[in-house]
């Protein structure tokens, strides 16, 4: 049976853990108590004579592909970017909503739908702490969920104290822990793709909390920024701004720093590489394939949230929540059309698959 130790040897020791967390939630979750989360975000022993050798942590991980064709199979997954049964451009509703979102408010604007018509009792999410700081955040009320509205990034947790290093990736999966705790039992977990393939995993093997997951919010993700001092500065230079000019910061086809004086900076993706997570370099989701609903800012205009739906819960949930939540724009009447929006997905889509299998060639040449 392969464990923890295993983990480490393929996944660790080769760059290719993005700290999705799964593997310490699972086994904390449970009480087996043998992985926590270090201070550099990395899960590692926290008392290996804990380990009973069960082979969960192992399974689970979605750069181990053992459980690939089921968890596939569980959310009907097609190529070439995971089952879609709709594209939609929506946003919330509520002026306070749109105000505090990050796009269009749509994430929040369902969340407090599920949340008021009493379907769950629970959404992981990822909350302001400070100016610059966030952290992963079990909400219990429709105002922690409006708390949370946002896009949000993370102190690295070795340094938190100090908050001078800041990672747009929010370990949101070990609030699971607290699922489990609580005993909450219907929750919504709002995160990234590798987040949410790695929920599907232990959907899969039928482990503990996953089965407190009621739905799926996957974020799209071109990739998790850290950045310290240095990063920030260069920053500043590439943008011409300074950060407490800041008050929000967000991606789509390029990062955009919203100054308070109304003005945007846009600096290209590209140009962020030298501050990219080295794991994420070899992710191949973009629009987060294995979630039930996934949201972007990709292909909407500014103030709106591109929505992929891509289960029948999740078209529900949209459908029930249009014209109260949330509005739908009629693309019909815009220069706007579903198609565009699905080839502009599609397209960031299969550029991060295919950097992704340049980056992994590379690292077997480098193995060999
Ligand atoms: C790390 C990251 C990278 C992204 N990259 C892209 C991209 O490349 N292209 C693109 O089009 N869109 C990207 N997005 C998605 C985009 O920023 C919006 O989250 C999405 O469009 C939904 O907008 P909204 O206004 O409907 O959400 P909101 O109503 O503002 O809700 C956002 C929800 O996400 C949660 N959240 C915020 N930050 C995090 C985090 N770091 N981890 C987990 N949950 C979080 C909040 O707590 C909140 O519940 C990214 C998001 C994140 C968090
Ligand atoms: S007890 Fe199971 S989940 Fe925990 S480290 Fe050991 S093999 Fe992994
Ligand atoms: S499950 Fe996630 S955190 Fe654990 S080793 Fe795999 S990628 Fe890293
Ligand atoms: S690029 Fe992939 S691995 Fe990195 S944070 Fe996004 S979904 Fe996770």
């Amino acid at each position: 049976m392969k464990t923890f130790t295993h983990l480490m040897q393929e996944v660790q020791e080769k760059g290719l853990c993005h700290h999705c967390g799964g593997c310490a939630a699972f086994c904390t979750a449970i009480n087996y108590g043998a992985l926590e989360l270090g201070g550099d975000g990395k899960p590692r022993y926290r008392d290996q004579e804990k380990c009973i050798e069960c082979g969960i942590c192992y399974s689970i991980c979605p750069e181990i592909n053992e459980l690939d064709a089921e968890t596939q199979n569980l959310v009907s997954w097609s190529a070439p970017m995971g089952r879609i049964l709709r594209i939609a451009v929506a946003r919330a509703t509520d002026p306070e909503v749109r105000d505090r979102a990050t796009d269009g408010g749509v994430v929040t604007a369902l969340l407090l739908h599920l949340f008021d018509r009493g379907r769950i009792d629970a959404a992981v999410v990822s909350r302001k702490v400070g100016p610059f700081q966030r952290r992963p955040w079990l909400a219990l009320s429709r105002e922690d969920i409006i708390d949370a509205a946002g896009f949000h990034f993370d102190t690295l947790p070795s340094i938190s104290h100090f908050s001078e290093v800041y990672s747009t990736y929010s370990p949101s999966i070990m609030e699971l822990r607290d699922v489990a705790q609580k005993t909450v039992k219907r929750a919504t977990f709002v995160g990234t793709p590798c987040q949410i393939n790695t929920l599907r995993r232990m959907e899969v093997l039928g482990v503990v909390p996953s089965e407190a997951i009621k739905i799926h919010f996957g974020l799209f993700c071109a990739g998790n920024f850290q950045f310290g001092p240095e990063e920030r500065g260069q920053l500043e230079k590439i943008g011409n701004f300074t950060w407490d000019q800041v008050y929000k910061v967000n991606v789509k086809e390029e990062l955009l720093i919203h100054l308070r004086n109304q003005e945007i900076r846009r600096i290209s993706l590209e140009q962020l590489d030298f501050m990219k997570r080295f794991a994420c370099q070899f992710c191949e989701d973009y629009a987060a394939e294995f979630a039930d609903l996934s949201f972007g800012g990709l292909g909407a205009p500014e103030g709106w949230t591109t929505v992929v739906v891509r289960s029948p819960q999740g078209q529900e949930l949209l459908s029930k929540a249009m014209g109260t939540y949330i509005e739908v724009l009629k693309l019909k009447e815009t220069p706007l059309s579903s198609q565009a929006i699905r080839e502009k997905v599609l397209e960031w889509s299969e550029k991060k698959k295919q950097t992704a299998a340049e980056h992994f060639h590379l690292l077997e040449k480098e193995a060999v």
